[in-house]
């Protein structure tokens, strides 16, 4: 969004190791940090955010299950892993890892599963963290495990039953996603090809892809309350799209789209998105919920 000040702390690890020393040393001194993936759905305040941000930027290896069976989720292996293509179709993925390589590397090997998140910007960890998806498909459709950091430090690996994701919400709660194992589908390079590429089109097409944006800003409501109608619909529907604030416009392209043309403050930003919740509801009857999460740089009043 290309909103908000600055962290008073960010930590910067390099892989799981360092992560999981990060977060303890965070939380040894009474803090409890927050994860910034690719930001790609975050409003950060304006101002200084109190406390310690873990930024995971760095920790972005993506690679092939060793072949003596482990997966390597804390250690990377040094060479390139050779193995059938037909053997094991699952990627390895550390939480820095970026959705777009994640796409692009299952797409060049022809496995299926990952290509309904053409398009979508962001990190693997902020990706299961939000379940990122569409109508094509969701991350976790695709998790066989996903390891985690406890608010306490120990390690564990969860499957997907034992984390319930939500539409637009991988149910992590408090904990912090270090890296997982996807298993895909073996297909056609050119069928997984053509299937992203069509995707990112009909994306490209309605959404303002190429402007500064945190993606959708709020959830789709329940179809029997909005009478089928998506959050963008319902937006578009009360007349709210060019609505502004600042230099924060609800995008003319998309309704639940917020852009930032320039100078625009969180505060703009989250002003404007009060304004579109309220309108909806009073012209409509939905309460819209919000998908972008929101750094305050302290508790609203
Ligand atoms: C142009 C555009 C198009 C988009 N299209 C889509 C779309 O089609 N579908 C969709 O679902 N989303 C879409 N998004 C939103 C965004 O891409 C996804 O939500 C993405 O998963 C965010 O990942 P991130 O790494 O940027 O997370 P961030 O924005 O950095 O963080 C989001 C949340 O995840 C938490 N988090 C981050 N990393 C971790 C971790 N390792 N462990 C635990 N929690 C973590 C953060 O603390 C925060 O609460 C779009 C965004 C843009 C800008």
């Amino acid at each position: 969004m290309r909103v908000g000040g600055r962290a008073e702390w960010l930590l910067e690890p390099r892989d799981p190791a360092e992560l999981r020393a990060a977060w303890l040393a965070a939380r040894e001194r009474g803090f409890t940090p927050r994860v910034l993936g690719g930001g790609a759905n975050l409003i950060v305040d304006d101002g200084e955010l109190p406390g310690v941000v873990i930024a995971t930027a760095q920790l972005r290896r993506l690679f092939r299950p060793t072949p003596d069976g482990g997966d390597a989720l804390d250690q990377a292996p040094s060479g390139a892993v050779a193995l059938e293509r037909e053997r094991d179709t699952r990627l390895v993925a550390w939480c820095g890892a970026s959705l777009p390589s994640l796409v692009s590397a299952a797409r060049d090997l022809g496995w299926s599963g990952l290509e309904g998140l053409a398009g979508v910007p962001g990190q693997l960890g902020g990706g299961l963290a939000m379940n990122a998806g569409g109508r094509w498909g969701a991350l976790w459709d695709v998790v066989e495990r996903v390891r985690v950091l406890e608010p306490d430090g120990t390690l564990r690996d969860l499957t997907r039953e034992q984390c319930s994701p939500r539409y637009r919400d991988g149910n992590l709660g408090l904990r912090l996603a270090v890296g997982a194992v996807l298993a895909l589908k073996l297909d056609r390079v050119a069928d997984v090809q053509e299937r992203c590429r069509s995707f990112l089109t009909e994306k490209n097409a309605v959404q303002p892809v190429s402007e500064h944006s945190c993606g959708c800003i709020f959830k789709n409501p329940d179809p029997e309350l909005s009478d089928g109608r998506s959050a963008g619909r319902l937006i578009d529907d009360c007349g709210a799209k060019g609505l502004a604030r600042g230099d924060a416009h609800v995008s003319t392209l998309h309704g639940n789209f917020i852009v930032n043309r320039g100078a625009a403050t969180a505060a703009d930003v989250l002003t404007l998105i009060e304004d579109v919740r309220d309108l909806v509801l009073e012209k409509s009857g939905v309460r819209l919920e919000s998908e972008a999460r929101v750094w305050r740089a302290r508790p609203a009043s």
